[in-house]
């Protein structure tokens, strides 16, 4: 992931960086498991010192580019850009507008033997990374040596080894997916098969289609069963399941359901609540924004990836409400323009990929959409949602309009007209946001003190510099304290005395710390100290009253 030719590559195996990313994390105190004493919570997690700086470092970057600084419009226009921050908790109504009381939810398949839920949408990316899926498609000896991803060989045209299936059902398949077919009723599962294949010799299926054979008991009149990923076993039908989490405001009975509240699943609906208070209350007139950043919550069936899919996120969510007739030019402009600005936060452009949602995969009242996909190491070598950029139309003020009975239309003195303003929303992850920087900056390389190591943007960095004195003694702790009690007062920077300054530097390394500034012997006398570069290692003598303009050189970059 490493982005120079010249730097050593991570040789190591995707599957297991996601795990030594997510140990560096817990060990450097970037982010924990949620109640970890009590066992954790499943898809929730918590930003230790360091996360809590690295999360707030990129939630403000997008602060000061959306709300404080915003970019020149289309036309070189400056734009006007508002924030807002709204309750998590709205009128219930707002959810029934919104759409999400009674379409929130994904449809799901349970697994009649394990009993566990799945999104539908993800089965076939589940089964792709599920261990007995692998073990099956070794003994089936299907596709390219090695390549096991679903994506490989589900293309791959199989002809079906009975006696390998069989083989495997009995021996691997017992433990590794107790509930498939094959396994449970071996003679009359590949009975049935085998005829299937008599009435058609030259059949040769998918790797998918395959899967699909061997999960099916008998085939009837319902066709072939797609299997468990978990355990192989035999999923109900789709079923809608709402991913709102409830809650009770007031004194009320527990089944008098006129104090249900829910947690907000997206920040937008509390910017589209305030939209008239904001034009009212502020100079502002569309083309103009609404930002916000904060906490959504959403009971998702499957979290899971570290922090890609949890039940409690943050969103950085703008609004941008524009006359009707330009909506599709201010879609075009904020689809490239959030594109460019995560390439701006150290992304990739190879990791970065727009995807634009085609006309049957919309919701109905988009008029365009594009995903920014990021190459996680989990989806590669897909790509998975960071942010999604909807041209809305009208429909949420419409609905809100509709279900409030309040005119939210705006109106145009200049032109003498009214209109509901059209709407392009860039709605973004922080969260997925900061697992995004987490897994293109880490780093891989043996050489170094610290094999794994953060090559973060130094501006979105948690700790900016460390400062050390080489030894504990000689008058270099008076000076290096001096330092840090100067810099501290404008960058988070960490004093560290302890240890050789080998480990020091390799702490530094896998905080991400871009500078380590160290006072040595000769600082006394030559009024310089030591600036080490974190990507390069390589040392720098800097004269001490160049220290600040040094570093803030570098951090502008
Ligand atoms: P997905 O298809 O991955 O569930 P979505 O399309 O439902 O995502 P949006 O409703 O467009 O997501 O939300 C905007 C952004 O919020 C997403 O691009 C993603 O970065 C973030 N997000 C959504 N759901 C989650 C979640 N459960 N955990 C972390 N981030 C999330």
């Amino acid at each position: 992931m490493s982005q120079s030719q010249s730097q050593p590559r991570n040789t190591q195996p995707e599957t297991s960086l996601m795990s030594r990313l997510t140990a560096l994390c817990k060990r450097r105190g970037f982010i924990y498991p949620a109640s970890e004493i009590y066992g954790g919570l499943n898809g929730f997690w918590d930003f230790g010192p360091l996360g809590v700086l690295l999360k707030n470092n990129l939630r403000d970057a997008w602060w000061r580019d959306m709300v404080l600084c915003p970019p020149l419009g289309p036309d070189g226009e400056p734009l006007s850009i508002v924030g807002i921050d709204t309750s998590i908790i709205q009128h219930p109504k707002t959810w029934e507008a919104s759409g999400h009381v009674g379409g929130f939810s994904d449809p799901m398949q349970t697994c009649r033997k394990c009993k566990k839920l799945f999104r539908a949408d993800h089965i076939e990316d589940m089964l792709g990374d599920a261990e007995w899926v692998k073990s099956f498609a070794d003994a089936m000896k299907v596709g390219a040596a090695g390549t096991l991803q679903l994506g490989g060989f589900l293309t791959g045209q199989t002809p079906f080894d009975g006696v390998a299936a069989r083989q495997w059902a009995q021996k691997q398949g017992k433990k590794a997916a107790p509930g498939l077919a094959l396994v449970r009723n071996p003679a009359v599962t590949l009975s049935w098969i085998d005829e299937d294949m008599r009435a058609d010799p030259a059949k040769t299926f998918s790797f998918m289609d395959l899967l699909r054979y061997v999960a099916t008991e008998q085939k009837n009149v319902t066709g072939l069963q797609t299997p468990c990923p978990n355990c192989g076993g035999d999923l109900t039908e789709p079923r809608q399941f709402n991913l709102m989490f409830e809650s009770r405001v007031g004194a009320v009975e527990a089944d008098d359901d006129s104090g249900k509240v829910y947690l907000r699943p997206e920040t937008a609906q509390g910017i589209f609540l305030q939209y008239k208070n904001v034009l009212d209350t502020s100079r502002v007139r569309p083309p103009f924004g609404i930002a916000q950043v904060g906490k959504s919550f959403r009971n998702e069936v499957t979290p899971r990836n570290f922090i890609f899919r949890t039940r409690e996120f943050e969103q950085m969510e703008m609004e941008f409400f524009v006359p009707p007739e330009d909506g599709m030019k201010w879609y075009e402009f904020w689809a490239a323009e959030r594109m460019r600005w995560w390439k701006d936060m150290g992304l990739s452009e190879a990791n970065l990929f727009r995807h634009e949602i085609g006309d049957g995969d919309r919701a109905f009242y988009s008029a365009a959409t594009a995903d920014i996909e990021y190459k996680y190491p989990f989806t590669a070598p897909n790509f998975g949602e960071l942010e999604g950029v909807a041209y809305r139309t009208d429909y949420d003020l419409k609905q809100h309009q509709t279900f409030s009975k309040t005119n939210l239309e705006y109106i145009d003195q200049e032109n003498s007209r009214r209109y509901l303003p059209h709407v392009i929303e860039p709605a973004a992850g922080l969260t997925r946001g900061v697992l995004a920087l987490l897994c293109e900056a880490y780093q891989y390389d043996e050489s170094r003190a610290s094999p794994e190591w953060l090559k973060l943007k130094p501006s979105l960095a948690p700790t900016k510099i460390g400062i050390f004195p080489l030894v504990n003694k000689d008058g270099m702790p008076e000076i290096a304290e001096k330092l840090y009690l100067d810099l501290r007062r404008t960058y988070t920077c960490q004093y560290d005395a302890k240890q050789s300054i080998g480990k020091r530097y390799a702490r530094m390394d896998e905080a991400g710390t871009p500078f380590c500034i160290t006072v040595d012997g000769e600082t006394a006398k030559d009024n310089a100290v030591t600036i080490r570069d974190r990507d390069t290692a390589q040392q720098e003598r800097v004269a001490l009253d160049q220290v600040r303009a040094y570093v803030a050189k570098k951090l502008t970059d």
